[in-house]
């Protein structure tokens, strides 16, 4: 594939406004998130020329090198969305401005502690496992809203919303009724909470059916910068 990492963008924001149009949606109401694990900072580099300005990461000590590196570049937002180690949520708390994978009551907390009052609130959102793998991070559908309840009181974090990794092992069917699933469980949550504007789901491979079932910020890391031969994540 000769394509580089701006014209596979160009593809990609193609296939946003074509799912949009499918589900009479508007394409300014779907965010893309560029996932930049192992990628290096020339490669985002090439992204942020051709007008990306969101990037997601899974390791923090890969993100926190690469944000520092990208300091020069004022407008970009960093999402974190990888597991989190209660040792490592200081440097989450200090470097990014989203945080995806919010599962636990006890990451909240530390996270809420350790958010500078000198910086905005940190925009998160609960992780839900969908499909209820056993190996899944994420907080069971049942147990939504007693996180979602302690998040809201906790000043430093600012609750926008749920994300989901379906399985991978899910059909078309399957993974569009997760999907389905998803967006009721975030209408749910819309309906208690004012400021609840972020659903994130739909990677490389299934950005239509999460588009379709009401996405809101979909997280392309393969389509955008090829492969990932040196992938650590599953
Ligand atoms: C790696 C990753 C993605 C991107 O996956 P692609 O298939 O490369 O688009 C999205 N979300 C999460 C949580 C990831 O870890």
């Amino acid at each position: 594939m000769m394509n580089t990492i701006a014209q596979r963008l160009t593809e990609v924001r193609n296939q946003i406004t074509e799912a949009c149009h499918k589900a009479q949606r508007s394409p300014a109401d779907v965010r893309l998130l560029a996932v930049s694990k192992t990628r290096s900072v020339a490669e985002i580099e090439q992204a942020v020329a051709a007008g990306q300005t969101e990037f997601g990461e899974n390791y923090v000590q890969e993100g926190i090198g690469k944000i520092a590196e990208l300091e020069h570049h004022s407008d970009l937002i960093w999402h974190f969305i990888g597991p989190i180690q209660s040792n490592k949520t200081r440097d989450i708390a200090a470097s990014f401005s989203w945080v995806h994978s919010l599962d636990r009551a006890k990451i909240a907390r530390r996270l809420n502690d350790q958010r500078a009052d000198s910086l905005p609130p940190l925009n998160v959102l609960i992780q839900v496992n969908i499909d209820q793998e056993d190996t899944k991070a994420g907080v069971l559908p049942a147990d939504i809203g007693q996180l979602a309840e302690l998040i809201h009181s906790l000043p430093q974090l600012r609750l926008r919303g749920l994300m989901a990794i379906p399985s991978a092992a899910a059909d078309t069917a399957e993974r569009a009724s997760s999907f389905a699933s998803m967006q009721s469980l975030y209408s749910g949550l819309q309906a208690q909470y004012d400021q609840i504007d972020t659903l994130s789901m739909g990677m490389s491979d299934d950005l239509f059916a999460a588009i379709k079932h009401g996405a809101t910020t979909v997280r392309i890391g393969t389509a955008i910068f090829g492969s990932r031969p040196s992938d650590k994540n599953n």
